[in-house]
């Protein structure tokens, strides 16, 4: 792997919730990552806050043990797992009391960027950016990082903002939404924005309609009280798959920075249509065999909560008017695949005689699994035999494409983690656009709420419930096939 990393400062990067399950799984591996690739200064220090009774000894030996179970490859490399390992440092604290805060003051260091990631439930965040105002341990520096979920409607989300906005300002908020982290998704805005090629095309005249699917395999798992109560569309649509639309739709910001960026993704929100009810398709997965379904998995028989979700979505301006946005994400279906799909319109008139095939161009940009692109074109069928045409892919997977100068390794979380010490917030949600966001999503759900919806049933390791086939062929149209 050829690593081009550029450097950043010295820093005091404070985890609370650093024994939790997302500190161990993504954080703490990826920082190792990013110390690995010469990223992260000798001086740094990143020290984990939980309740836990433990001591610097302890954690290390428990970062360790969740190296060994969720790092990469490069967990092999001992010498360096060491000095990480030396780079780690805890504090006993609790975020509703003031025992351990003297210590976390004591500790920071003057003159290097201090972060505080709150790996911790929503209902802590207050605590915690109180108790950092207070016992002085943020200056106008500092940074915070805050998790997702950000809020479950528009009310706790600015409730939520204004509780953090009470000692942050907005260029101090870091709110993460870990598929800005993804490198296809980036990649997303170099190709529009970098080439000459697509954006000219990028517009009601010649796309006729965009897809975006996110599909696990995986049910709620041990997730089941949390997902109950939320559902796909607050779990993975308010945000994630917001964001991708987002960045496909928006207008080319004056340049590439932070604020320049969110306010044109803020345009797209602001111009969703709300979405009619027929043009929204919940769906619930069936048990399998000895699967459970996921009333089964959630432990709640009457449960009407969305695993799945496809949506018909309209965008109000002069580029989209008229091209519709299909969304769909959902559970135990048949393959893990995040996907933006644009297809263009058909061509107005063939040259080709007896070419009765409807020929497209397909971009598709695939974020999992083999992040890369695809540009479907039509070309003639080789041999004799008159001219016959098919349409074949221009395939970019990245890995192909680029060999050993792609960095497969880095995960989204240590990216977005280097971009917060580097006081870059570009690829972080601004209060004001999850606002939005909940602005537009809460009527949807209030609507089928009062209809008293009841999903559709769709077995596991399918496509969805039949009626999401049936949304699209209403409109002449077909979802790309779920593949991997
Ligand atoms: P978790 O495994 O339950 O960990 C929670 C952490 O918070 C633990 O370290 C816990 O340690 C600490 N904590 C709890 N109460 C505390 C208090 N009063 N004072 C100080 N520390 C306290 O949760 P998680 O899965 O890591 O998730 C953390 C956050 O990330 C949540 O907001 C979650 O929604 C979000 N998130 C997680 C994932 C994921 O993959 N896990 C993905 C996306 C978003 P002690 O018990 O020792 O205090």
């Amino acid at each position: 792997m050829v690593s081009r990393v550029i450097p950043v400062n010295n820093f005091d990067l404070v985890i609370f919730g650093g024994t939790g399950d997302l500190a161990r799984r993504k954080i703490l591996p990826g920082l190792f990552r990013r110390f690995i690739a010469g990223q992260m200064p000798a001086e740094s220090r990143i020290i984990g806050a939980a309740r836990s009774d433990l001591d610097a000894a302890g954690y290390r030996k428990m970062i360790k043990d969740a190296i060994a179970e969720f790092g990469g490859p490069e967990k092999k490399d001992a010498t360096s797992l060491k000095a990480f390992l030396a780079q780690l440092d805890y504090i006993a604290i609790d975020a509703k009391g003031d025992g351990g805060w003297r210590e976390l003051a004591k500790l920071m260091r003057k003159n290097v960027v201090r972060a505080f990631y709150f790996s911790v439930g929503p209902s802590l965040f207050g605590d915690l950016a109180e108790r950092l105002h207070k016992h002085k341990i943020a200056d106008e520096n500092s940074r915070i990082v805050v998790e997702k979920p950000f809020g479950r409607d528009l009310e706790s989300a600015q409730a939520l903002n204004a509780t953090l906005a009470a000692h942050f300002s907005e260029k101090q908020i870091y709110r993460i939404d870990h598929y800005l982290g993804k490198e296809t998704v980036q990649n997303l805005m170099a190709v529009r924005f970098g080439n000459v090629l697509f954006e000219p095309l990028w517009n009601n005249h010649y796309i006729d309609h965009i897809q975006i699917t996110v599909a696990e395999t995986v049910g709620v798992g041990g997730r089941g009280a949390y997902y109950d109560r939320s559902g796909a569309m607050r779990d993975m649509v308010q945000n994630h798959l917001m964001q991708l639309l987002c960045l496909t739709a928006m207008e080319p910001p004056s340049q590439f920075g932070a604020d320049e960026v969110r306010d044109e993704k803020l345009k797209v929100i602001r111009a969703l249509q709300p979405v009619e009810p027929h043009h929204i398709v919940r769906g619930q997965y069936d048990p399998d065999g000895d699967s459970p379904g996921y009333r089964d998995d959630v432990e709640n028989p009457r449960s009407f909560t969305e695993s799945f979700i496809a949506m018909r979505c309209e965008i109000s301006n002069w580029r989209w008017a008229g091209v519709p946005f299909y969304l769909r994400t959902g559970k135990k279906l048949k393959e893990r695949v995040s996907t933006i799909d644009v297809v263009f319109k058909d061509l107005g008139h063939s040259i080709f005689e007896g070419d009765t095939a409807r020929h497209r161009n397909v971009l598709s940009i695939r974020l999992q699994p083999n992040e890369g692109m695809d540009l479907q074109v039509t070309i003639k069928e080789p041999g004799p035999g008159g001219m016959r045409l098919i349409d074949v892919p221009l395939d970019m997977t990245f890995a192909e494409a680029l060999g050993d100068d792609v960095d497969q390794a880095t995960d989204a979380y240590e990216r977005l983690i280097m971009d917060v010490i580097r006081g870059n917030q570009t690829l972080f949600m601004r209060g004001d656009e999850v606002e939005a966001a909940w602005q537009w999503t809460d009527p949807l759900i209030e609507g089928w709420e009062a209809r008293n919806d009841v999903p559709k049933h769709y077995e596991a390791g399918s496509a969805g419930p039949e009626d999401s086939l049936m949304l699209m062929h209403r409109d002449g149209r077909k979802w790309r096939e779920i593949k991997g």
